[in-house]
């Protein structure tokens, strides 16, 4: 019998991983094996563990990847997978390969950092500490990926293909509609990644991707994410607040210190500042984009026009490459990260990791939330146990390289910025289904997260709709 198993992302938002097995035989073997995301569980401690479990299945056994975008929930565990042995192709959307050609070496570099760092210092339980995967075998990965076009169907094996739609989440991100063959017959599943936000720009200031979430699917079984099943975005223009923030801070002498993505949502974020300054609105301070693939990150972009919102495309067209905006620094190597601990003057600092799980935010947050003058503006989402989620759940103190590090600085958090639907966004998606899945799982949410948004689907739309479970296999018949 063939099955969807859900290796990761089930319980929790981190560590997507679906694993698809065609066999018809019972026992597991006989048909092919595809994994849908290969993400690193992140955030607390128990689900950080998972990344050192190996698979239920060994990665050689596995004939290919599937992975919807490169946030690293999805796309982290990809350089572990390979460095276990799997030797199949990884198809992704032109974008995403470019994205994850800087995040994933990044990513093996933060490893390696992290692994030092404690060996450094002794605090581990270790000995050695050593880092999941290395800067080197996160390149290696990257011989492995096979770039695949939206709506170009792929044909993995007589009984299954899949395409990729958009889902508008972020530069490249996709939905992967898999069709199985059992005996003469047509199955869809839908794998949503995670989902953009619905075709309103007004409702998501500032979004690149233009379109929304592709409309009118079938599916027969929906694996869908959950991440804001019981929270709905604020509808109001967040600018108006982020400019009263940044100015109030810089009149009294503080910086600004936002954890970002690096790559999209920074650029997104610092085009809204470049028209705040234009305006009028906030004041012409200095602007520090802070990562290892900040210039990178900006060229990929400027590239991937093809997925630009009409206002994403006004804005370059008005401004031109970020690049070459005057007071805008991009800091790529360790010196210019550190020189910016210089700056005493108000300025803008935007570093990654965005949820503070390492990176070179952690300096920057360290020398300063202890001082009140300062400002940190979360403009992501914080899992549980991150030390995002604990500076922006308003708590005194925060450990960072092994110090408790009092926070007295300001802290304010902008939702609007959010690339996931919300329930209304994900009813008015679903609503433009052409039929009603057999079964919808839910996963990539916390648990009540999940459990708000199944009832309510229940409710709305009269669906079949279970919570999936870490290591549930379900049977697609
Ligand atoms: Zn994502």
């Amino acid at each position: 019998m063939a099955y969807i198993q859900f290796l990761g992302a089930a319980g929790t938002v981190t560590g997507s991983k679906h694993l698809i097995n065609t066999s018809f035989d019972g026992d597991g073997r006989g048909g092919i094996q595809i994994l849908v995301d290969c993400g690193m569980f992140q955030g607390q401690k128990p689900w950080r563990e998972r990344n050192w479990q190996e698979l239920p299945i060994p990665a050689k056994e596995i004939d290919a990847v599937i992975l919807t975008h490169a946030h690293l929930d999805h796309c982290g565990w990809i350089p572990r997978l390979v460095k276990e042995g799997f030797r199949g192709p990884i198809y992704a959307t032109p974008a995403t390969i470019d994205l994850c050609g800087v995040v994933l070496p990044d990513s093996g570099h933060l490893q390696e950092e992290d692994a030092a760092f404690y060996n450094k210092i002794k605090k581990t339980k270790h000995d050695p500490a050593l880092p999941l995967y290395t800067l080197a075998e996160a390149q290696n990965c990257l011989h492995y990926f096979q770039a695949v076009q939206f709506g170009e169907t792929m044909q993995l094996s007589p009984e299954i293909s899949f395409r990729f739609v958009h889902a508008a989440h972020i530069l490249g991100s996709s939905m992967a509609e898999v069709t199985l063959n059992i005996s003469g017959q047509a199955r869809r599943m839908l794998f949503t990644g995670d989902i953009g936000r619905v075709r309103d720009a007004n409702v998501a200031p500032g979004k690149v991707v233009h379109s929304g979430p592709q409309e009118g699917e079938t599916a027969d079984v929906l694996v869908m994410e959950s991440t804001y099943g019981n929270r709905q975005h604020p509808k109001d223009d967040p600018r108006p607040a982020l400019a009263k923030a940044i100015s109030q801070t810089v009149q009294r002498g503080g910086s600004v210190v936002v954890p970002a993505f690096a790559v999209e949502r920074t650029q997104k974020f610092i085009f809204m500042l470049k028209e705040l300054m234009e305006a009028g609105q906030i004041p012409k301070v200095p602007v520090f984009c802070d990562s290892p693939m900040a210039i990178k990150a900006v060229e990929i972009f400027l590239k991937h026009t093809e997925e630009y919102s009409d206002e994403t495309k006004r804005l370059i067209g008005q401004y031109g490459s970020p690049l070459t905006w005057p007071g805008f620094s991009f800091a790529s190597t360790a010196q210019d990260s550190k020189k910016i601990n210089d700056a005493h003057y108000p300025c803008i600092i935007i570093s990654s990791s965005g949820m503070v799980t390492g990176g070179r935010i952690l300096h920057h947050l360290a020398l300063r939330l202890p001082e009140p003058k300062n400002t940190v503006i979360f403009i992501g989402f914080q899992a549980p146990g991150t030390r995002g989620f604990t500076i922006k759940g308003g708590a005194p103190e925060v450990k960072i390289f092994g110090d408790i590090v009092p926070i007295r600085a300001q802290i304010t958090a902008l939702e609007q910025f959010s690339d996931h639907a919300d329930p209304p966004e994900l009813l008015e998606w679903l609503r433009t289904f052409k039929n009603k899945p057999a079964v919808t799982y839910l996963v990539h949410g916390e648990p009540s997260a999940s459990s708000q948004l199944r009832d309510l689907m229940t409710k709305e739309l009269g669906w079949n709709v279970q919570v999936a479970q870490w290591l549930q296999k379900a049977e697609v018949n």
